[in-house]
């Protein structure tokens, strides 16, 4: 990779997804934690469906941790991980109004140290929440940071991460975020990509190796 591709790479996504948005539904910093939280390993649009009913129920950090654990079970059960993540929106909950007074903290190291947030959560809480250059790699940006060749097949998602942000300039970041998260999620999918109408091709390594 050399930032003359990346850029090309860049410019060909921004033609393809011209008004490149997030998925989840939130209207504020809290729900977006929680739609992040409960967005592992599942469909943004399960969570949607989801939140539309919880948001309703627990409006706030302090109605959220005071949840029933059970209930909040049943709620989001059909998410996957349901036991793991009702007990981390508990937990965290209780701290956002415990500690920090309801205000969704705004670093890294602060966001990391809830339950239930990791890297990539945080990196999406400060990018679309505070407007601060990130650039969560989750999924689809790993898998398309190998086949582009940003960084080779066995790298971690922390070195894609480094990779990407190496050849993207700092302002694109959140940008870039939104487009190779959605591209790798309708076209460069993990199974059966749809190489056949991907403006990409001349850049793929996974293409190369697959024809
Ligand atoms: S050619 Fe296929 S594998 Fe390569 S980036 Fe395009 S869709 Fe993904």
């Amino acid at each position: 990779m050399n930032k003359k591709t990346s850029d090309e790479i860049l410019s060909i996504l921004n033609i393809e997804i011209p008004n490149p948005k997030p998925e989840l539904n939130f209207n504020n910093n809290f729900q977006l934690l929680v739609a992040v939280m409960l967005s592992a390993q599942t469909k943004d649009k399960y969570v949607n469906e989801v939140t539309d009913i919880l948001f309703k129920k627990y409006p706030d950090p302090y109605s959220l941790s005071q949840a029933n654990l059970d209930e909040l079970i049943s709620i989001i059960k059909n998410l996957g991980l349901a036991n793991n993540k009702a007990k981390n929106l508990i937990s965290t909950s209780k701290i956002i109004h415990e500690k920090y007074v309801d205000v969704i903290p705004s670093s890294l190291d602060l966001l990391t140290s809830l339950p239930g947030v990791g890297r990539k959560t945080a990196n999406v809480i400060l990018a679309l929440g505070f407007n601060i250059p990130a650039l969560p790699v989750d999924t689809h940006l790993h898998k398309m940071a190998i086949r582009l060749g940003y960084v080779k097949k066995d790298s971690t998602v922390l070195e894609a991460e480094e990779a990407l942000k190496k050849y993207i300039d700092k302002s694109c970041w959140i940008k870039a975020h939104h487009l190779f998260l959605l591209y790798g999620r309708y076209v460069c999918k993990k199974i059966n990509p749809e190489c056949d109408n991907c403006k990409l091709k001349k850049y793929c390594k996974y293409i190369k190796k697959h024809v």
